[in-house]
């Protein structure tokens, strides 16, 4: 990340631009959006009005082309804000999916049209981006979903069921991952822009779900029942969905990535700074053996795993990341995120435990990167398929 850490690690692709950028992306999420934390805890998803602050500011869509409305920027500049909004503790927008991979889905597979009425949206926050995979059945085996989209003159009708989606509550576009043909695994499987801003005839959204953490951001089910979905809305051709998404979830699994590691890097920094403060049997906690010890290895940890997820990063840029790299980035980078934390958290003490300290939240927020955009055992699978 552009942002010396704790260690000053300036990452290859770095340029003076990102310094600016990430500058902007902190002054938002520190001064705009994070003062609302609590009440946005408590409501349970982000307002509105901060997509449409990031979008004016120019932080929604860094990597869409300007034509688009988006900033013409690569995933590295995505990466910046990303890391930006995790080191400041802003969990409510959910801008890894909408700038992350929704806006992603476009650009690669969207007609000039469906570019044109989408992506400007997008890019102003007028529009809230989703994606939709996982299903009440089972998210881990992506062919085996059931939401089935017919084909009814120029609509198709979707009948199903989605849940766990990231941004569910406030989605008006959702990225919809549909059977048209039922018959057929992978091969039956399409995607389609479902256009949800209004509750419209045949789609109703569930209740906002509980979470253990996360708990500003919205995750919800959506439910279609005989909704139509003009055909014009398919993302590419009919029976490529599967293969789109193959494509696309190895930049899901970086932006996920790009967050363990921003995650580390800021217990480690909390942590320190906690330990520096804090004195037991006469003398800083910091002093201690066994502390500085803890976080030789957290801030060693944390140092590799940069290096790793820049170089998943490069490639990446260069078009060159293939499937199981992702997952391997993913899985250690998550697995790594768990560790450190729940390490940096146990020197808080009790107060770790309490929420009253961002180390708990962090805690409480860093278990799903295990979960989701494919759980680590899915990772391992698909590591282990080319060993
Ligand atoms: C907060 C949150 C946000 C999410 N956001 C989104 C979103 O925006 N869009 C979306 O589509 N989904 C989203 N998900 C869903 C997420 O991707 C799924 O939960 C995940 O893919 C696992 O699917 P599942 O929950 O159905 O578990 P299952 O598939 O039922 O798996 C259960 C357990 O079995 C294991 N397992 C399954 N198959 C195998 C195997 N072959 N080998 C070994 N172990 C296996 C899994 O690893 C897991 O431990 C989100 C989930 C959460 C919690």
């Amino acid at each position: 990340m552009p942002t010396p850490g704790l260690d000053g690690y300036i990452p290859s692709w770095h340029k003076p631009e990102h310094d600016d950028l990430a500058e902007l992306a902190r002054n938002f999420f520190a001064k705009e959006v994070l003062p609302h934390a609590e009440r946005l805890e408590r409501q349970g998803h982000p307002d509105r009005e901060h997509y449409l602050k990031a979008g004016e500011l120019g932080l929604l869509g860094l990597s869409v082309p300007e034509e688009f409305g988006g900033g013409g920027g690569d995933f590295t500049h995505e990466a910046v804000m990303l890391h930006e909004q995790q080191q400041v503790g802003e969990g409510s927008l959910g801008l890894a999916v909408h700038s992350g991979i929704v806006t992603g889905y476009l650009v690669h597979y969207g007609t000039d049209e469906q570019k044109r009425r989408w992506l400007p949206g997008l890019c102003s926050g007028e529009l809230v981006g989703a994606i939709a995979m996982t299903e009440p059945g089972g998210g881990s085996d992506l062919q085996a979903i059931r939401t089935k989209a017919v084909r009814d003159g120029d609509d198709y009708i979707v009948t199903g069921s989605k849940t766990f989606i990231t941004n569910g509550g406030l989605a008006d576009l959702v990225i919809l991952a549909v059977k048209t043909d039922t018959s057929q695994g992978a091969a039956g499987i399409s995607l389609v822009v479902a256009e949800v801003s209004a509750e419209k005839e045949g789609f109703r959204r569930g209740r906002l779900l509980d979470k253990i953490g996360l708990h500003a951001n919205d995750t919800a089910e959506l439910f279609f029942d005989d909704f139509r979905v003009p055909a014009a809305n398919l993302l590419g051709s009919e029976g490529g969905g599967f293969f789109q998404m193959m494509q696309q979830l190895p930049q899901e699994r970086l932006v996920i990535g790009v967050g363990a590691v921003s995650a580390m890097q800021r217990a480690v920094e909390l942590a320190v700074a906690y330990a520096k403060e804090r004195t037991a049997f006469g003398k800083t906690v910091f002093a201690h053996q066994n502390t500085r010890m803890v976080l030789a290895d957290c801030a060693t940890r944390t140092r590799a795993s940069r290096i790793f997820l820049d170089d998943c990063i490069t490639r990446h840029a260069r078009g060159e990341l293939d499937v199981p790299t992702a997952a391997m980035a993913k899985l250690w980078l998550t697995e790594g995120q768990c560790e450190v934390v729940d390490k940096c958290l146990q020197i808080f003490g009790g107060y770790g435990y309490t929420t009253e300290y961002p180390i708990a939240k962090m805690y409480a927020d860093a278990r799903v990167q295990k979960i989701y955009g494919g759980t680590n055992e899915i990772m391992k699978e698909l590591i282990a398929r080319v060993l």
